[in-house]
């Protein structure tokens, strides 16, 4: 699935959502990505873990790691296409852990996915994660990358969609008058 694709099937399954939003930061932005409107439908998330995979398959990984919530189902569907197992990271007390007997150690090549990357820090606490279980990480996969950070290993996202955000009283879309929309609950 290219991007050119893939950025159409999310702006018509309201993924993507193209207006004037007001983002938990208090700034303005023309878009709004609302991950679940992806995770939903195993369509979608099928064929975008199967492009996720074959990103990292030629670094030979042993198995997929992911965080709670959102990554759960992403992880999976890539772990299926790459005949791996997932697991994934669940807070307790505010710090990522791994519960549930879930099995990580020394001999593993972890893959880490991730559906949006916006400030990439969920990420890099599941990337703390398998350093402290001895485990070697060969990348970073993601659906949507809306910032790059650099998380020291390989990152690969499918759409690179940069956060254009403004403050209030610069903001070009509220100096056209155009109706702002909080996404509030809907949220992601
Ligand atoms: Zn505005």
């Amino acid at each position: 699935m290219d991007a050119a694709r893939l950025r159409e099937a999310l702006v018509e399954r309201g993924a993507v959502l193209e207006g004037h939003f007001r983002l938990s930061s208090g700034r303005h932005s023309d878009r709004f990505v609302q991950k679940f409107r992806i995770l939903e439908e195993p369509k979608l998330v099928a064929p975008v873990a199967q492009a996720i995979a074959a990103r990292f398959a030629a670094e030979r990984p042993t198995i997929v790691v992911s965080a709670a919530v959102g990554g759960i189902v992403l992880g999976y569907e890539v772990a299926r296409a790459l005949g791996l197992r997932a697991i994934f990271a669940e807070k307790e007390a505010g710090v990522p852990v791994l519960r549930r007997g879930f099995a990580l150690g020394p001999e593993d090549r972890a893959l880490v996915v991730e559906d949006v990357v916006t400030t990439g820090g969920s990420v890099r606490e599941v990337l703390e994660l398998v350093r402290a279980h001895g485990a070697t990480c060969v990348g970073v996969g993601a659906i949507v990358a809306r910032s790059r950070p650099d998380f020291g290993v390989r990152f690969e996202a499918l759409l690179e969609m940069p956060i254009e955000s403004f403050e209030a009283e610069a903001c070009p879309l509220c100096a056209r008058g155009a109706p702002i929309i909080d996404p509030g609950s809907r949220r992601a």
